[in-house]
């Protein structure tokens, strides 16, 4: 039997919009065909690998428990970095890695991939000095080249120069600071995009789908047993080749196939804050070490809003319940009054917060923050391939070793005779181009472009059609009503939480998650997918849940 995407296959999937009645259909592809390769996972790690192998010729299905990017995914810094602190590990490779795809990203992703300045202030009497500082940032420099794209060298400032470009860490017993680039991202927009573009390169992608046990051929892995969450309905999908990647949850999948294994990952909780940059000004993001343990961490700047984090803490509870604390919280504010005490950031000041679980890789005997964030590919005695740790800057690569590896595999149990070489690394991923959009104001129209590119027109489209859709749902942030509708429409967007969590950030940005807004957006979007009024009442509790656990601390 041929491996590639039968053409009917491709055409189908490429010509259907990314909708959740194509959710629906996909689910019936799934049960009907038999794919070279199943991906357990719908992170960025299995879409981007999904997104690879569908590009490469492969039939390909990706099944997700939840909504793309509900787990780490859309739980990161949002930062797109080569990772000046791994230079202090000595992790060469991790880094050299990661600037390059950085630099990938910035070309093939520039839409929503955008450069980011960063100060890294140095404090008399405290590592770093200024002069190992230098040094780290011309080490820095110099693995990126040929990764910078673009980005300007770093520079050291003196203090006097930096209270001019960065007011806001300006203190007495500053000694200067390090100014240079990384990048940042929406990472669950980045995510989606991934998912998106896999389902137009010919994978099956199904949402609300979870992998609930393993299908054997006698000891070989030859598929899965996967559970329609919306319905309950259990199907089994056949492939040649299954690939775990499940992130936080790669245990438990592993669990599904051999229970006593023991566990690849060291998991980590790192939680972040969501404050107003009116309460906390900052230019760039800051690189800020914590006065209780000088842990390293970054006020990021996003839109009107700066990002706090991330704490590292071992993590032994479910992925999916893993909340900023109390603790979390007091331990990152104090972090910012170390940085900044004249801005008294407390508690009142946080609109949100959430936390995500590192999946890392398990190695006995080190601290949390020095956990190698390199990644790795284990295959079981039963043939299941799995794939843990990395970073989201690095997914395309680890993708593509990944989807190397199950070749490897197909090429040796399934007889095939031809390598197919990886198509990703200069495939256009989100491009930005000239979009004007004049009867909208500047910052939504800057907003929409960014995040839907050439999309954006049916997004106007939709917007035009009905009274009151061009208008914001929250006063202040640039999101539209008429954006729900392209969710369920465009986005496979499920619930009310799917738009209001990743196609959005309402929830992070609005004060108590906008939740005064949540049925009538929740009768917006029951309208395309059909909810009755109880399903209706059970889409605004499931979010009113959600605001209530990001703001736990309180
Ligand atoms: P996930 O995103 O967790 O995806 C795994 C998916 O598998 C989940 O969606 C889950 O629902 C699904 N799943 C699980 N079990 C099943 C099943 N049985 N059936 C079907 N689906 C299943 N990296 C950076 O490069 N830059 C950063 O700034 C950065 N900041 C970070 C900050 C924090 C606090 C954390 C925690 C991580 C950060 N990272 C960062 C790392 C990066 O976010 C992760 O490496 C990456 O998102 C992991 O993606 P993943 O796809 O492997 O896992």
């Amino acid at each position: 039997m041929p491996i590639a995407t039968p053409s009917s296959m491709k055409d189908t999937s490429a010509s259907r919009p990314f909708s959740s009645a194509t959710r629906a259909e996909n689910l019936e592809w799934l049960a009907r065909e038999h794919f070279d390769i199943l991906i357990i996972g719908g992170g960025i790690t299995g879409c981007a690998a999904a997104r690879d192998a569908a590009m490469r010729g492969y039939r390909v299905a990706l099944v997700e428990k939840e909504d793309f990017a509900s787990g780490t995914s859309s739980r990161s810094s949002r930062l797109i970095h080569g990772g000046l602190r791994y230079l202090e590990h000595r992790q060469f490779g991790l880094v050299r890695e990661s600037v390059v795809e950085r630099a990938r990203l910035l070309r093939n992703a520039s839409r929503i991939v955008k450069p980011l300045s960063f100060v890294y202030p140095v404090y008399r009497r405290r590592y770093p000095r200024y002069a190992v500082l230098s040094i780290g940032l011309w080490l820095y420099d110099l693995m990126s080249i040929g990764g910078r794209r673009g980005l300007p060298r770093h520079r050291m400032l003196r203090a006097d120069h930096l209270a001019e470009v960065e007011p806001l860490v300006a203190a007495s017993h500053i000694a200067g600071a390090g100014y240079y680039y990384d990048a940042t991202t929406d990472d669950a927009r980045l995510t989606l995009l991934t998912a998106k573009a896999a389902h137009h390169a010919g994978a099956i992608v199904a949402n609300y789908a979870q992998a609930v046990g393993l299908l054997k051929a006698g000891s070989r892995i030859a598929g899965a047993h996967v559970r329609d969450v919306s319905s309950g309905h259990d199907l089994e999908v056949k492939a040649r080749v299954v690939v775990n990647a499940a992130g936080p949850w790669v245990d438990r999948v592993l669990g599904l196939d051999a229970p006593s294994e023991r566990p690849v990952l060291r998991p980590t909780k790192g939680a972040h804050l969501v404050v107003p940059r009116a309460r906390l000004p900052i230019r760039s993001a800051i690189a800020v070490r914590s006065p209780r343990d000088r842990r390293a961490m970054f006020l990021v700047p996003w839109s009107d809003f700066a990002i706090v984090g991330t704490t590292d803490t071992d993590y032994d509870g479910r992925p999916e319940d893993a909340v900023a604390d109390r603790d979390d919280c007091a331990y990152l504010l104090e972090s910012v009054r170390g940085l900044a005490p004249e801005v008294r950031l407390d508690e009142a000041d946080v609109i949100s917060t959430y936390a995500g679980v590192r999946p890392l890789i398990a190695v006995e005997g080190r601290r949390p923050s020095s956990v190698s964030r390199e990644h790795a590919i284990v295959e079981s005695k039963s043939g299941l391939i799995t794939i843990a740790g990395g970073k989201l800057t690095t997914h395309r690569a680890m993708a593509e070793q990944l989807v190397d590896r199950v070749q490897d595999k197909l090429l040796r149990d399934s007889g095939i005779a031809r390598r197919l070489a990886c198509p990703t690394a200069n495939a256009p991923l989100a491009a930005s181009g000239d979009i004007a959009l004049p009867d909208l104001p500047e910052k939504t129209a800057a907003y929409l472009v960014e995040a839907y590119g050439a999309d954006v027109i049916e997004v106007v489209r939709i917007a035009g059609s009905t009274v009151g859709w061009t208008d914001p749902i929250v006063p202040g942030l640039p999101y539209l009503r008429a954006e729900a509708i392209y969710a369920a429409e465009h986005e496979m967007a499920v619930t009310l939480c799917d738009f209001l969590m990743r196609r959005t950030h309402i929830l992070h940005e609005a004060q108590d998650g906008a939740l005064l807004h949540a049925g009538a957006l929740a009768a917006d979007m029951g309208a395309i997918l059909g909810w009755d009024d109880e399903r209706m009442q059970r889409e605004v509790a499931e979010y009113e849940k959600q605001v209530m656990l990001a703001r736990a601390f309180r």
